[in-house]
């Protein structure tokens, strides 16, 4: 509950003969957690509905399993939650927050751009946390894109060079699950 998870998605739900762009091997090396241990990045990237929070959802259940503390939010909730502690200044206090976890989960990066603040602030945590504490990102913009996202393109750059560093990225394709089930109920999209 801490975690703040928004549901509970087991990776025994996820069909991965659904999505054959990934991995099914390299998904259960992550689920050892030995990424929690060495400090790296996680990065799911690709279109809507392919299961990007799914698969965030059971990466992070696992590792609170596995009795880690783990912190989850929407890059949308971020940006307000920025804006809300600025006006208090509390901005230090959201760093701290953020930086803290063994795991930090950020879902959803790219649908809306950050402000300048919420920018920075999280490439403060990005750099407390680089090489020290693991993270999930989920985006569904490709890299190129990132400079849109954060409104400049040297932080944009700063931010992934520390994600990437040390990584392991899942470049998913293929068709969205929201839309197969859709289509199953005879529903056109
Ligand atoms: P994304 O975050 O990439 O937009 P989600 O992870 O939210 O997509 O997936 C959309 C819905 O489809 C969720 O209910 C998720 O549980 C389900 N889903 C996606 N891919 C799969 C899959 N391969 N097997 C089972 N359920 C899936
Ligand atoms: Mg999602």
């Amino acid at each position: 509950k801490k975690a703040k998870l928004p549901y509970i998605k087991s990776i025994h739900d996820f069909d991965f003969s659904f999505q054959p762009s990934i991995d099914e091997r390299r998904v259960k090396e992550v689920l050892s957690g030995r990424y929690i241990h060495n400090g790296e990045n996680i990065l799911l990237l690709g279109p809507p509905g392919v299961g990007k929070t799914h698969l965030a959802i059971s990466m992070a259940f696992e590792a609170l399993t596995q009795g880690h503390q783990a912190l989850f939010i929407t890059a949308n909730d971020f940006i307000a939650e920025c804006q809300k502690a600025e006006k208090q200044g509390l901005i230090q206090r959201i760093i701290k927050r953020y930086s803290r976890p063994e795991l930090f989960i950020m879902d959803e990066i790219g649908y809306f751009a950050f402000d300048e603040l919420s920018a920075h602030t999280l490439f403060q945590i990005i750099s407390r946390r680089y090489e020290y504490g693991a993270m999930i990102i989920t985006s569904n913009k490709s890299y190129v894109e990132w400079g849109k996202i954060f409104g400049d393109e040297i932080l944009a750059t700063a931010i992934l060079d520390r994600l990437i560093h040390h990584s392991t990225t899942f470049n998913i394709k293929g068709e969205s699950y929201r839309l197969k089930e859709k289509k199953k109920a005879g529903i056109q999209p």
